[in-house]
């Protein structure tokens, strides 16, 4: 089967995103129209062809005990117990919630006085990446891909390492600013968009690293040239390519959520998104290893979220992050670990209005984080902690597990990229000075 998506990116046809001094992006038409003329069509940066599916039997797939379960649980204090209880939380409902716990997590849910509605093997929805997906980029196509664009665009980026995973993979950083290559400190104004935190959530990998295509195939159109000649912009397109390729190694798909650190007790993996040291596992976290939702030992256990600490720590101009996960539809931003709003409330206006703008990008429902649970240590809470950068998590397509779940197919791969070009795009529209939305 041969499978050749592509977005052409015909610089002489964009039109200015907004116009000079227009302060709200849901009005600018000019900006949709330029995504609609983000056409699909052979392009000069094809996707790679599709390769074999290697099947094998997977003992460490066989011993994996997890079932999606529905329970019963009405509000967010409940929700958050269950995440701490081991239930890896992945859709909400009135009433009851969806996702993944092994067998002993399964017991406590029960003993913990929770009804399970539903319960169903994780052996019952394998599917497979290789084939059915292949237009989807595995780790070594999203280097390819990235060193593709750094070559053809020398002037405008660079490209780096910022750390290796637990398994010794690079975990690469594409940042365009002309003016200062590398690792060299910036004075510019700051945006950061990162990816696959989670392992299953290939959506996201696609969507940083089409956004960086597109970003650069459109570097000459007046809207994009404007950040690219003012701000300091990284896309690292995936956090955690150990989990990832665990994910698809076998040619079917394994839910993976974690990244590949070998636990006490001889269980794999710690949820990144639950590392970062912001209330660490305080609510909202598993200390047991196992669990999808396992804290790790220590906050920055793991290389991985270490890696995007010291990146953080060492650019004190980042004014933006957006880090992608699915799925959902959903705008998050902090606090995601407590249930009370943000106290500055200058911060909150600009959170509050930034999220309402992405959410008129796509369609995807604007809320605080912790209106869904309360989940400790996470990305957003850390870096706005840390720097007071304006972070957000987007839970992308779909909307729930009947739209594919965490594999929706090669079919959304276009409308979700598009949607969230224009939501990146926005993102760059505010990093000079994201307090303007507060005047
Ligand atoms: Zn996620």
């Amino acid at each position: 089967m041969k499978k050749t998506l592509f977005f052409l990116l015909a610089c002489a046809l964009i039109s200015p995103v907004f116009a000079e001094g227009e302060r709200n992006p849901e009005s600018g038409l000019s900006f949709r129209q330029l995504l609609s003329r983000v056409a699909v069509s052979n392009s000069s940066l094809a996707l790679p062809e599709p390769e074999a599916a290697v099947v094998k039997d997977d003992l460490s797939l066989l011993a994996d005990d997890r079932s999606w379960l529905t329970v019963a649980a009405s509000d967010k204090y409940q929700r958050t117990r269950l995440l701490e209880l081991g239930l890896d939380i992945v859709e909400i409902e009135k009433g009851v919630v969806r996702g993944f716990a092994r067998e002993s997590a399964v017991r406590e849910i029960s003993a913990g006085g929770f009804r399970i509605d539903d319960k169903v093997s994780i052996y019952n929805f394998d599917k497979d990446f290789p084939l059915a997906d292949a237009a989807y980029h595995n780790f070594g196509e999203t280097v390819e891909v990235l060193k593709q664009l750094a070559a053809a665009h020398p002037d405008e980026t660079s490209l780096f390492s910022i750390g290796r995973t637990v398994e010794g993979r690079e975990i690469w950083a594409l940042r365009i600013n002309p003016a200062e290559k590398g690792t060299a400190p910036s004075a510019r104004p700051g945006a950061v968009f990162m990816a696959n935190h989670h392992a299953r959530e290939h959506l996201t990998n696609e969507v940083a690293l089409l956004f960086a295509v597109w970003l650069l195939e459109n570097k000459n159109a007046p809207e994009a040239r404007k950040y690219i000649d003012t701000l300091d912009i990284h896309i690292i397109p995936t956090v955690n390519p150990d989990g990832a390729e665990y994910d698809i190694a076998t040619g079917k798909y394994r839910w993976w959520r974690k990244n590949r650190s070998v636990n006490a007790g001889g269980s794999y993996g710690v949820d990144l998104n639950r590392n970062y040291d912001a209330r660490w596992c305080e609510a909202g976290s598993s200390t047991n290893p196992s669990a999808d939702t396992y804290c790790g030992p220590y906050a920055f256990s793991e290389p991985e979220t270490r890696a995007i600490r010291d990146f953080v720590l060492a650019r004190p101009n980042i004014k933006t992050l957006l880090t992608y996960h699915t799925y959902s539809e959903l705008i998050l931003y902090p606090w995601a670990g407590s249930a009370e709003p943000l106290e500055n409330k200058t911060d909150l206006k600009v959170f509050e209005t930034m999220a309402k703008a992405f959410a008129g990008f796509t369609g995807y429902v604007p809320q605080q984080s912790s209106d869904l649970y309360v989940a400790t240590g996470d990305t957003t809470d850390w870096a706005y902690m840390q720097r007071r950068i304006f972070a957000f998590t987007f839970e992308m397509t779909p909307k729930r597990w009947g739209g594919g779940g965490f594999y929706p197919g090669a079919g959304v791969i276009e409308k979700v990229v598009g949607d969230n070009i224009k939501a990146a795009m926005y993102m760059l529209s505010v990093t000079d000075d994201p307090y303007k939305l507060a005047r």
